[in-house]
């Protein structure tokens, strides 16, 4: 025991180092508090643009797949905001039933304010649909301020624009070893992706596989072929009990892969955390967890070495940098979850550059059909990969645009402040 956590303090340790950036690191102080929302002990609440304006329209352009979100203020200026992938026509009906009501007629310089709200607010309709609504109008403030402050998202949360590592990340499990290695090493030799994630077990899967002897077969084959050249992950999507996450995670470790995501079902944590107490590889999970209580918990046990919160399903970026911070203090490091080339990969990137415990290398989907297709009809510029390394826009507030080719094909809504 002494020894792994010798191994694991010395990999946070190296996975840390160098990639501070501006941000300040929060204190470790340990006293009692009783903080809201996933705030640490020296919480500081954003105060990006003066007090004195009103947002006075929140508008919604839906597909099933994904949707945009405007917010307009008294002054006449916009910011732009989407909503997470995945029924998110269903999150738009819940941002104007749920959401708008709450935001309208309020000052947007009191984000931390106007997230708490919608979040209390709806006690009795606790977190997904509610947090990937306001997920869409929080991300749409924050390019407001960017909008107002002529700056990207990314300085505004005291970081810098700069190119953010990827790792590769296959989303396949009909996928053959033989095909993944295919990919795996045309991508490192045409990209310059240094780092990628291949699916194991099946997602809450309970032990079950894709087909019998299929994570054997990956492991050993992906493994073998590249862990020499290339730092290799795995991601279970809540497949396996411990006892089994175990004797696959000791297989990992004998084939050089060295992350293991979310090998438990995610809101067993503690069966996650016996896994990353009995493993030596860097156990990584979160994605779901959108409940910044949740979040305190999974960091002071803790569950994982490196969490993983999505942007979107946890409600926007200052949660998510919550979230970022309690993780901090426990010298956790954090890479936010991106698993598409929908707008969360470009919230994920400039919150990559502004958080102080960010991990080596952002999630980047290699998979080009289904929404990624939609992605690249959704906003410009696209996301480019130069040297293994995903370039981020450095325009104000997100610094891409909305094509309206895509918006003139979505249902159209709008809540206004007068109505
Ligand atoms: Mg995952």
């Amino acid at each position: 025991m002494q020894r792994r956590n010798f191994l694991k303090t010395s990999a946070s340790a190296a996975f840390l180092a160098g990639t501070l950036p501006a941000c300040a690191v929060p204190s470790t102080q340990e006293e009692k508090a009783y903080t809201h929302q996933g705030r640490i002990n020296n919480y500081q609440k954003f105060s990006v643009i003066d007090p004195g304006l009103k947002i006075t329209g929140i508008e919604t352009w839906s597909r099933p797949d994904v949707a945009v979100v405007r917010v307009t203020a008294d002054n006449g200026m916009e910011g732009w905001g989407q909503i997470s992938t995945y029924d998110a026509d269903i999150s738009a009906t819940v941002l104007h039933r749920k959401i708008a009501s709450l935001v309208l007629g309020s000052d947007p310089a009191d984000i931390d304010d106007l997230a708490d709200r919608c979040v209390e607010s709806n006690l009795k309709f606790p977190w997904s649909y509610v947090l990937r609504a306001l997920g869409g109008v929080e991300t749409a403030i924050w390019d407001l301020y960017g909008k107002i402050r002529q700056q990207p998202v990314c300085e505004l949360l005291g970081g810098e624009v700069k190119a953010v590592p990827i790792y590769g990340s296959s989303m396949s499990r009909s996928i053959t070893a033989e095909d993944e290695i295919e990919r795996f090493t045309r991508l490192r030799d045409e990209k310059g992706i240094k780092s990628f994630k291949f699916r194991v077990g099946k997602e809450a899967g309970r032990n079950g596989d894709a087909w019998p002897g299929r994570t054997e077969e990956m492991v050993k084959g992906v493994g073998s072929a590249l862990a020499d050249s290339c730092t290799m992950l795995v991601d279970a999507n809540s497949c396996y009990t411990p006892d089994r996450a175990i004797e696959v995670g000791k297989m990992l470790q004998d084939y050089g892969i060295s992350q293991f995501e979310e090998p438990c079902p995610y809101w067993e944590i503690e069966w996650t955390a016996e896994v990353t107490a009995a493993l030596n590889l860097r156990v990584s999970g979160g994605e779901q967890d959108n409940d910044l209580a949740q979040w305190r918990r999974i960091v002071s046990i803790p569950a994982v070495d490196i969490i993983q919160p999505d942007p979107l399903y946890l409600g926007g970026v200052l949660r998510t940098v919550r979230a970022a911070q309690m993780a901090a203090e426990k010298g956790i490091p954090c890479v936010p979850h991106s698993a598409n080339l929908c707008m969360v990969t470009v919230f994920a990137l400039h919150i990559m550059r502004a958080i102080p415990n960010a991990g080596p290398y952002l999630e980047y989907t290699i998979e080009e059909g289904g929404i990624n297709q939609t992605a690249r009809q959704l906003y410009s510029p696209g996301l480019e990969i130069v040297d293994g390394r995903l370039d981020m826009p450095s325009s104000p507030g997100w610094g891409v645009e909305f094509k309206k080719e895509w918006l003139d094909k979505a249902d159209y809504q709008v809540s206004n402040a007068d109505s």
